[in-house]
């Protein structure tokens, strides 16, 4: 090798004055097409690979780079003592974060679950949700729900080891969970720290699995949780049950259980936050003379007097008769009310008289003068 003078710039493809990005670049491109694992049993393949990071290895790291353009290849041939290939560690962060990159990307991202070793570690959040009424949301309620609820198998104790055995420390990665694999190349080897394929990271072997959890050490069933809902609780909030999610492993926690409130419609409710809203019609008669009418409420129906001369749309106000804060459920937010004086759509002929003896009356009042100037009565 001392003698070939390699142009690490034409192995790439790149330019003389290439930035980093476009040397990565090139590079990706590069080792995904020949590496070894997508070429089988191709030496071509594997000697343009072996080229290639050769390139990489230099043109990525500044100072080699420098040392590369004054000198060329010869100053890291192998022969050449300190600056050989021999010394260069694979391990830097450069390559660790490329071929992170690339082989993540090429083989299933064996590295990215590289993070979970041997200790412990919490279980997962489990989502769910429930549905309930309007008036459940406001007031609170106690429901049940039924969900698959992961356990730990109490024939093995969570070791999924069959009684009267139990499990080996992984001979593959020595009980550490992560295993170093080692690439040979032109240059010595490249290590990578991946997660042990054998234990998937527990560090321990199951030789003779528990029959009753299939080596899991994990048994689901259905079980049913008590879930409290708070008075208050608006579509979308949800209920956190400690504890109630999946288990973790290697003496970690359990993660909670995340219950969704779904609140239904109200036919005639709305809400926002912690006010309600709704649309009461009175007769016209009400709404000029005055008088109580009945008001529905989610405590109920309320008394509430109409005055004199209300005009259609008008807004009243029910206080605390919304909805309970979340926080204090002593404090509640207010009802509004929109009243809507209606109009009759069918009248007998004695209740036309009647209108039409009214509207008389109301002539020559001020009442009927706005009338005519308007041009509706003549
Ligand atoms: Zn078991
Ligand atoms: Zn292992």
């Amino acid at each position: 090798m001392a003698e070939s003078k390699k142009d690490y710039y034409e192995t790439l493809g790149i330019p003389k004055d290439a930035d980093d990005a476009a040397i990565k670049k090139a590079y990706r491109a590069l080792a995904k097409k020949y590496h070894p694992d997508t070429n089988p049993g191709d030496a071509a393949a594997a000697e343009k690979f072996k080229q290639a990071s050769e390139a990489y290895s230099v043109l990525s790291d500044p100072d080699k780079r420098r040392q590369y353009d004054q000198f060329g290849s010869a100053a890291f041939d192998g022969s050449g003592g300190a600056g050989g290939f021999g010394g260069f560690d694979f391990n830097g962060a450069d390559m660790g974060d490329i071929f992170g990159d690339i082989f993540g990307d090429i083989f299933g991202g064996g590295r990215r679950s590289s993070a979970r070793y041997n200790g412990p570690s919490r279980g997962a959040n489990v989502r769910t949700s429930i549905r309930i009424t309007f008036e459940d949301a406001i007031f609170g309620c106690e429901k049940e729900i039924e969900i698959n609820f992961k356990e730990e198998c109490s024939s093995c104790h969570g070791s999924g080891a069959k009684a009267g055995t139990s499990p080996v420390t992984c001979p593959k990665c020595n009980g550490k969970g992560k295993i170093m694999y080692t690439q040979q190349s032109f240059f010595g080897q490249i290590q990578n720290v991946q997660t042990c394929p054998d234990c998937e990271g527990s560090g321990k072997i199951v030789k003779d699995k528990c029959p009753d959890c299939y080596g899991n050490g994990y048994i689901t069933r259905r079980k049913k949780f008590k879930v409290t809902i708070p008075a208050g609780i608006d579509n979308g909030q949800s209920v956190r049950l400690a504890g109630a999610g999946e288990p973790g492993t290697n003496g970690g926690e359990r993660g909670d259980l995340l219950v969704e409130a779904v609140v239904s419609n109200h036919p005639i409710f709305k809400r926002q936050d912690t006010s309600i809203f709704s649309t009461v019609p009175i007769s016209f008669a009400n709404a000029a003379l005055g008088g109580t009418i009945r008001i529905k409420t989610v405590d109920g129906e309320v008394d509430y007097e109409v005055k004199a001369g209300t005009q259609t749309d008008t807004k009243v106000r029910l206080k605390g008769k919304g909805v309970p804060s979340l926080r204090n459920r002593t404090i509640r937010g207010d009802h509004f009310v929109t009243l809507v004086v209606s109009v009759p759509e069918r009248m007998n002929e004695a209740q036309k008289e009647a209108l039409r003896k009214f509207e008389e009356a109301m002539n020559g009042t001020g009442e009927g003068e706005k009338h005519k100037k308007k041009g509706i009565f003549k």
